[in-house]
Parts: C-alpha cells; structure tokens; sequence
C-alpha cells in the first residue's frame, strides 16, 4: 500500500526533476496530424484540407524531406482500369486479378472498394498535373504488369512515383491550412484506452522536442523491407509507425509475408522494374533459356511476383545461374536486347540510365544481372476498409487513428502485391480517410490532456536516457545481425528450423539492444540517434515477421515453406494478427472475407 502511494509520487518528482533540470519541449496543437509525406500521407492530408474547405490545421511530418520520401521511387506505374471496352477490362477483372495474385488472402470487400475507385484516382493525379504517358490518340496509356489479364497500368514513363510527388508537394505547398514539418522523427504514439491523443517527436536538426496534441491522427509511414540486407526500398523504409503502433498496444496483421521483387540489380539491390518485363524483356538463365516456360507457362515472364522469385531461386540453387565475382550473389539474365532502343528510352529511360551508372551496361546492347530483393511488405497495421485502425482481431477500432498505405494492411494484398496496385492503395485510401479524418475533428475536438502531457515528458526522457545510456551493444552492428538473419532465414524460401532459429537470434538481439550505445551525444543533427531510433523499430518488426511466419504451416504467396509446399485453405485461409501482450506478444487470426471469388488452385 506504502509503495504504491510512493511510486506514483516518486516518479512525478522525477519527472518535474527533468523538466526543470535537462528537459525543454514545446506544445503544438493541431486538428489532424498526418505522419508521412509519401503519396499516401500526402493525398490523405490534400484531401483533409479539401473536405474541410481549408478550416484545419493540419501537420504533416516527415522524417526526411518530404519530397525525398520513398514513394518518388515508385518507377513503373498505377493500376486501375480506364478504357474498359477498348482493353476488353472491367473493375471485376481487376478484381479477380488482384484476389488470384493474393493467393486468396486478400479481403474481397478491400479489393472492390480498390479496384472500384482507382480509376478516378489516376483522372485526379492527371488534373494535379502528372504528366502520364499517352498513346496517339490522347488516351492515358496503359502498360502491361505481372499477374494482371490485360493491360491496366497507367505510366509515367519509369518515374510515376516522381511525378506524383511533385504535383502533390505543389499542391499542397498552395494550402496554408497545411504545416509541413520536414526532417522531424515522430518517436511515440500517445494512445490511452484506444483512443489518440497526441504524439512526441524530434526536430533532427536542432534535436528539439515537441509534444504535438490532437485528436486525430493518420499513420503513413512506409513499409519496412530494410530490415533486409539486399533490398530495393529507400533507406527510410525502417517500418518506424508500424513498430510504434505495436508498441502503443495496436496490432498488426499479416505481418510475415515479404514481398521479394525478382529483379533487383545485383549487386546494388536498386530496382529495375516489372515494366521493364511488362515491355516485353525475358528472363534467361545461364544456359540461355527462357526459364519462366518450367513455371508458369501462359504468363512466363508476367507471372506475379512471388512465381518468378521462387522461379529464379530454384534456377540459381539447380546450378543454372550465374554468380557475382564481388559479392558471391547467385543472379540470372534481365534481357531488353530486343526491344526497340526509342521504346526503352520513351518509357524506361531511368533503368537505362540507372544501369548504367550502377554497371556500365547498357541494357539496350547487355542483359542485366538480377536477383529477388526485399520489395514491399504486405503486412502491416491492422486497418478496416475505411481505414480506421483496429484495437484487435473482431474488436471495434481505435479513436482518432488511421493508418494508410504501405504501413497499412486494410487488406487488399492479401499475401502477395500485384505490381503497381500500390500507388492505387496509397490514392484510394488517402482520399477515403481524408474525408473521414476531417469530418472526424469536424465534431470531435482534442482537449487538453495530463496524462498525454505526462506520457510525452516519459518519452522525451526516454530519449535522453537512450543518449546518456553507457551501455555496450553497437546498434550498427545489431542491424548487420538482425540483417543477416532475415536475408539467411526468412527470405524467398523459408523452412522451419531456420525460421525457429531466426526467432531465437532475433529474441536475443532484441534483448541486447536494450542495451545500446549511441557514440554521438548531441541533440542537434544526430544521426546515430536517428538510427538507433530506427534499428529499434526493425529489431522489433524482424522478431514479429519470425514469430508470424514459423506459426503459418504452409505455403501462401510470399510465404513459401519447404515443408509445407502446398496452401492449406482449410486451416489456414485466416489473417494473422499479432498484438503486444503483458509478457511478450499475442497473436490470434481472423477470417478473411470473401464476397465473390471463392478460393481456387492458382494456376497461371
Ligand atoms: C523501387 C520501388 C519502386 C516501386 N514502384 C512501384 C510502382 O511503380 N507502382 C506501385 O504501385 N508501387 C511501387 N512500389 C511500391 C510503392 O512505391 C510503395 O508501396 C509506396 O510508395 C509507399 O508509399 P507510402 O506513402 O505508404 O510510404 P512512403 O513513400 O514510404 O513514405 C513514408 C513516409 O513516412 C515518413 N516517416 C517514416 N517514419 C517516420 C517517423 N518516425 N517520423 C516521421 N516520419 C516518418 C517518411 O519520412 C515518409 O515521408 C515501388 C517500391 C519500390 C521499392
């Protein structure tokens, strides 16, 4: 009784030490608080401020420069079908295509809310000004993609992502409603009893704090595929708002399957992209023949993702790739030789320029050496269709929080992306919980609160604990563990005992992070704290992705178990959410819903 009398006192007294001792941290109020400026975040705060009629405050913040977010990386296009009758398409086709690439696991209801609304997506990125490619008659063109029927990906040329940021960072530079906070890391979510109450977060440059209130806040932050080695996502793509939800007791959904791209150049990882493929390029082993025939005979080379990874793995481990003298990576054959020299330059101009900068080979007269690289994650936080973030597996959802794109699993991706049904995501549902958010904060305004007051004071000596700290591990040289791990265990094909392994390596390099050392001390520009930061949040999300995937017994998408080669709809046609417990994690599963499309044998 006497402890628990002293305890909260004994920690207000440390507390108000801090603040008047080491702590300074300013309040800022805002109606809505988007965190990500990718296309996702971007969209969701325009639409926000449109659906409001600019009466909002709204603050975007982004780690990095708002334009430098990884979505400028986005190279091959949007998907949504435009010209039904000349393309012989539908939204049901769309639908189908992206359900079957899914391996079924994606929920139907998300998939025709998608496919549905991508359309006019693509018609609203054209009045903002991207300049799509476009064929003789004025038509928006549109390219062939993996596991798509026909052609449904609008382009603009390979640097779609580019353009679409640029004419939303335009547009929204012209909002005054909107502040925009560049190079500023959010650390922690301020979340009690489900419900959003504000956030902390460090101005990198200065390395000043600020507590930000309000009641509604939408999470755009990215996937997390650097938590491998060799990957194709920028190096922000750290999983940061993903780890912090969990850790504010959110759950997470789907979180084991990885999505690897087939063709990274090796040994860079930068991407050349499925349109390079959906131009017409092969695949070519080192006998020279055109591999895909064995695998999946109809679509050979536009097969989706998940075939021709494992396609080019089985090549390199049966002996018939070729090896990388440098880095001992096994790679096959990008070949464009074929194609057109003014179709390679008119619409991938920037893989021509990117190989050969990276390589010295020019890929209308070489091929291109290539491998599977960590790409996109599926998973992420556990979102209903309208975005809303859920407080578990059947629970009702948070309030004031949403989560949208990449981060986000609503699910429409179900355990493996179809190319370029992302930026369609990212659009689709930035628009969606845009309007909702502000009409949300319309009838809903953010009060002051102590206790959020007091959690962003815990976080800020949180951080100055992690600077002071004397402890021993290397957080770099945890990240090159933690890297290694995933790349040799939880990569194209996965199998039990290295999954359990993984678990077990994972678990213990999260323990000693615990007990980091951060070199530089300062607070203004330091970088090793924004990496720690950051690592932190792999190291939690690399366990996650083991925990997930050792309990899945099968094979589903991304997610290939030698033991288990088969999908096993009966037991395990189910999501799976991981949620933080008091000791460790708990996960549970949850029905995936099916409106039309009934699971069948994937064939293509
Ligand atoms: C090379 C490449 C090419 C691709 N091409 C295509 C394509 O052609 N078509 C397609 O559909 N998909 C493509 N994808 C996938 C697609 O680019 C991404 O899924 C999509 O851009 C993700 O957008 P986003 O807005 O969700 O996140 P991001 O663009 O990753 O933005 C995340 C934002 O969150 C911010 N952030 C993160 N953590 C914090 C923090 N702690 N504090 C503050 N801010 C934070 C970052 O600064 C950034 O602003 C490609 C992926 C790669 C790797």
């Amino acid at each position: 009784m006497i402890n628990s009398v002293h305890v909260p006192l004994r920690f207000y007294f440390i507390l108000l030490y801090f603040r008047i001792v080491i702590g300074s941290m300013q309040t800022r109020d805002f109606d809505v608080v988007v965190i990500g400026s990718g296309i996702a975040g971007m969209t969701t705060a325009l639409h926000a401020e449109l659906e409001s009629s600019e009466k909002l405050s709204i603050a975007l913040i982004s780690k990095i420069h708002a334009m430098r977010s990884h979505s400028v990386a986005a190279e091959g296009g949007i998907s949504g079908v435009l010209y039904p009758v000349e393309n012989k398409d539908s939204e049901h086709l769309h639908a189908y295509d992206t359900i079957k690439g899914s391996d079924y696991l994606a929920d139907q209801d998300a998939v025709e809310i998608l496919v549905k609304n991508a359309p006019k997506e693509i018609k609203f990125f054209e009045h903002l000004g991207v300049p799509w490619n476009r064929n003789r008659d004025g038509h928006i063109n549109e390219r062939a993609f993996g596991g798509m029927s026909v052609n449904r990906t609008a382009f603009a040329a390979d640097k779609t992502g580019f353009f679409m940021m640029r004419a939303l960072y335009d547009e929204l530079t012209s909002h005054k409603g909107i502040e925009i906070f560049h190079e500023h890391m959010v650390t922690s979510l301020i979340v009690e009893k489900g419900k959003f109450l504000g956030l902390h977060m460090i101005d990198i440059a200065t390395g000043e704090s600020t507590f930000i209130r309000s009641g509604a806040c939408v999470i755009a932050t990215g996937g997390f595929s650097r938590i491998y080695d060799f990957t194709t996502t920028s190096y922000s793509s750290t999983g940061d708002g993903i780890a912090l939800a969990y850790r504010a007791g959110l759950p997470l959904k789907d979180i084991e399957f990885v999505q690897f791209h087939p063709t990274a150049l090796v040994p860079s990882g930068i991407l050349i992209t499925e349109a390079a493929r959906g131009e017409g390029a092969y695949l070519i082993n080192a006998e020279g023949k055109r591999f895909m025939e064995t695998y999946a005979k109809s679509k050979m080379e536009l097969a989706p993702r998940d075939i021709v990874s494992r396609a080019i793995v089985t090549e390199i481990e049966k002996g018939r790739g070729f090896s990388d003298r440098l880095s001992g990576l096994g790679y096959v054959h990008l070949d464009l030789r074929h194609l057109d020299q003014k179709l390679i330059d008119e619409r991938l101009p920037m893989i021509r320029d990117i190989s050969r900068k990276m390589l010295g080979l020019d890929p209308a007269t070489e091929p291109l050496p290539v491998r599977p690289a960590a790409h996109f994650t599926m998973g992420g936080i556990h979102t209903n269709t309208a975005g809303n973030i859920m407080l578990g597996a059947g629970s009702g959802h948070a309030e004031g929080l949403w989560a949208v794109g990449e981060c986000a699993c609503v699910s429409v991706h179900g355990s493996n992306r179809l190319g370029s049904n992302s930026l369609s995501q990212c659009s689709v549902w930035g628009r969606i919980v845009g309007i909702a958010v502000a009409r949300h904060v319309a009838h809903n305004k953010a009060g002051k609160s102590k206790i959020a007051e007091d959690k962003a004071w815990q976080e800020e000596r949180r951080i100055e604990e992690m600077l002071s700290g004397k402890g021993s591990e290397d957080p770099y040289a945890l990240y090159t563990e933690l890297q290694n791990t995933m790349s040799k265990h939880l990569y194209v094909y996965r199998n039990t005992k290295g999954m359990a392994r993984a678990r077990k390596d994972l678990s213990r390099i999260r323990s000693r992070f615990a007990d980091i050392y951060i070199k530089d001390k300062r607070r203004t520009y330091n970088a090793n704290l924004r990496d720690a930061l950051e690592i932190g949040s792999m190291v939690e999300l690399g366990l996650l992705v083991a925990e997930c995937a050792l309990r899945r017994r099968e094979s589903r998408g991304a997610h290939a178990v030698r033991e288990y080669p088969e999908r096993d709809d009966k037991h395990w046609l189910k999501h799976t959410i991981i949620q933080k417990g008091i000791a460790g994690c708990r996960i549970s599963y949850m029905p995936v819903s099916i409106t039309k499309w009934k699971p069948q044998p994937r064939v293509y």
